[in-house]
């Protein structure tokens, strides 16, 4: 790491930086006494044993951004990092640092302090206390940041106890704001740990267990807290559903619209579950059944989005006049669309999976709910498609607004887990 004044400081700065020098030789003397202690190798959390309740919380590693460009990072309290040079303190006096990837390596720097950051490397940034946190784009985060430098990317990784990171995950994937919706709400914290230690299992790659974003979890942090979720995660402690002894990929979804999809995932050979919610539980939601129109044009746009055809040629069509037809040539065994082809001027592109809702998203970019749907072109109005459908998302696993019915109802979260999982048992880990 070099640690500069910012380019265009002045006399005040270059005082600055011989204080930091300064500063870094106390520390650096000071860490030769502390090293005894604080230099031990760190002890890597082993995976969870299953069948034992009394194993030790895992850690998870989540990626929080990549290739930063204009975010920021502050902290909280005290986190160190650890150099061949020097012990690096960060805290509140820091202030706010802009964080931007460029030309292979980050900059992270304000008014005052200026640092480069040179690859092939990893840093870790360790919270000297529980409570302290760094701020990454204006949201907190307790644990440790680790920034991965490799090949030719950068990535910012968030690890921290389990039950603290669902914590940041139950209030952004379910709604949490209604006391009715308890038995939902402890469902889904099972689901969600499932999940997560699913994903210490099968980790995305070598750096991270999982993403922060609908690739795996929606998780923020320490944004919002709810005391629904907050009193859901610490009542199941370390309880996830399991498959033959390991913790269970529990997919979820919004809405299933009345018929769950047969497997998880699209693979027939995954776990197979009941088709059909037959008390209709997720009546409830908002997206059980819906009515979408799109503009002809809007279509062709997202299809050359796809299929990166020239934007010239796409101009080209629209004024000369075109034909776009979409005809559905695949269904599941529960009625979601599984292949689309779309026509446009005498040629075919088919697409798939959740292409699908790409394909047809609405001129802001949202993506269709779900692939349940069927469409027609209204001959009175040839310039759009009007799509009928029902649910949102994948439709695998729990129906969230089907738990939440279930729970208005009375149910208990193990009556819904019970519906949503069939073949999985629940167990204690930790
Ligand atoms: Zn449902």
């Amino acid at each position: 790491m070099k640690e500069f004044p910012t380019p265009a400081a002045g006399e005040s700065r270059l005082r600055l930086l011989l204080f930091f020098r300064w500063l870094r030789h106390l520390v650096l003397a000071g860490c030769l006494g502390l090293c005894f202690w604080q230099c031990s190798p760190q002890v890597q959390q082993a995976g969870v044993a299953p069948g034992k309740g009394d194993a030790a919380e895992p850690q998870i590693r989540v990626c929080i951004a990549e290739n930063p460009r204009g975010q920021f990072l502050s902290f909280s309290g005290k986190y160190q990092l650890d150099l061949e040079e020097a012990r690096y303190f960060f805290d509140d006096g820091v202030g706010k640092l802009s964080v931007s990837y460029r030309d292979g390596a980050l900059f992270l720097s304000n008014s005052q302090r200026y640092f480069e950051l040179d690859p092939p490397q990893t840093l870790i940034f360790k919270p000297e206390l529980p409570r302290d946190h760094f701020i990454w784009n204006d949201v907190p985060y307790y644990g440790e940041l680790l920034i991965h430098f490799r090949e030719d990317r950068v990535m910012i990784v968030n690890e921290l106890p389990v039950e603290t990171y669902l914590n940041g995950v139950l209030p952004f994937e379910i709604p949490t704001n209604q006391s009715e919706y308890q038995e939902a709400v402890l469902a889904q914290a099972i689901a969600a740990r499932s999940y997560a230690l699913y994903r210490l299992e099968n980790p995305v790659n070598e750096l991270y267990d999982a993403w922060a974003d609908e690739r795996d979890q929606i998780y923020k942090g320490d944004l919002q807290k709810t005391p629904l979720a907050e009193r859901a995660i610490s009542n199941t402690r370390g309880i996830v559903l399991v498959n033959q002894g390991s913790p269970a990929i529990a997919q979820y979804h919004s809405t299933c619209g009345g018929v769950l999809e047969a497997y998880i995932g699209s693979d027939p050979g995954g776990i197979a579950y009941d088709m059909t919610d037959n008390e209709y539980n997720c009546k409830v939601s908002p997206y059980y059944r819906w009515v979408e129109f799109r503009k002809v044009e809007t279509v062709l746009w997202n299809l050359s989005r796809e299929f990166e055809i020239d934007s010239t040629q796409v101009n080209s069509w629209i004024e000369s006049g075109f034909e776009l037809d979409l005809n559905i040539s695949q269904r599941k065994a529960s009625g979601r669309v599984a292949e689309m082809v779309v026509g446009v001027q005498g040629a075919e592109y088919r697409v798939d999976g959740l292409r699908i809702r790409q394909i047809l998203a609405d001129e802001s970019g949202k993506p269709l709910p779900s692939n349940f749907f069927f469409l027609n072109k209204s001959p009175a109005n040839p310039e759009k498609f009007y799509i009928f459908g029902a649910g949102a998302g994948h439709g695998s696993g729990m129906c969230q607004w089907g738990a939440i019915g279930m729970s208005m109802k009375g149910y208990k979260y193990n009556n819904i887990l019970g519906l949503y999982y069939p073949q999985l048992a629940t167990q204690k880990m930790y």
